[in-house]
């Protein structure tokens, strides 16, 4: 009996399938507008892409995200506010290519080098709020915004709590840093959808480790349909 990976391996040769040289490596969902499309320090998108966003209804400043994001954060946010008193605010959504390029060059101006730089700032497409999925959430009444005691807060706990309820996750937790290539934020929420959110946060897993469950689930799939295919008489 061959193995699954001698068997994806034959099908390679075969040219039944496409196989990637490593498969491990997590790979990005090839749909840049869908509710699960990669975007980090090592999957960077396009200077060229940018979402159609709207302002979400919530306190804060830069609101902007794509209309079904916006829709979800309007909920929890009502939510939050409803279950604990806590009123919660945007602090950041939709960034463009632009402006990332603009606070990359800024900190490389300010520190010095690119390497320095590339300690503190994503370079230009490596952040996920160019998809318009993500916002920076705080308190609305804290004054201080995008720490990691955010974590500590009523509104913080909340949200790490109950944000896969409204189709967010928690995309950067804490000892993930060597997955996600980001620190610890508490703040930075991402919209996946309700379904994919729940999963998600069954698994308790980051966003780059769920990609390649449901990559090699989807593969399992072909492997077994050809197996099918071979057995029937
Ligand atoms: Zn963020």
């Amino acid at each position: 009996m061959a193995t699954v990976l001698e068997q994806l391996l034959a099908l390679a040769a075969a040219g039944t399938m496409l196989i990637s040289s490593s498969l491990t490596a997590a790979a990005p969902q090839n749909d840049v507008d869908g509710l699960l499309f990669l975007q980090n320090r090592q999957w960077r998108v396009s200077k060229y892409y940018e979402p159609k966003t709207i302002k979400a209804a919530v306190p804060g400043q830069l609101q902007d995200m794509r209309a079904d994001a916006a829709a979800a954060l309007e909920e929890m946010f009502a939510a939050c506010k409803e279950d604990i008193g806590v009123t919660l605010k945007a602090v950041s959504g939709y960034r463009s290519y632009q402006r990332q390029s603009t606070i990359y060059s800024n900190k490389v101006d300010r520190v010095g080098s690119k390497e320095k730089a590339d300690e503190y700032v994503a370079r230009p497409g490596a952040s996920e709020h160019q998809l318009g999925l993500a916002m920076d959430v705080g308190q609305k009444s804290d004054d201080v915004n995008l720490t990691s005691s955010f974590g500590k807060t009523k509104g913080g706990k909340w949200v790490a709590e109950h944000c896969w309820e409204y189709g967010f996750i928690l995309r950067y937790k804490e000892g993930w840093e060597d997955v996600t290539g980001y620190s610890y934020e508490p703040w930075h929420v991402r919209y996946v959808g309700k379904e994919y959110a729940a999963m998600i946060h069954e698994n308790e897993m980051p966003l780059e480790h769920f990609l390649l469950l449901i990559r090699q689930d989807a593969l399992m799939e072909i492997v077994l349909g050809s197996n099918e295919e071979v057995a029937a008489p």
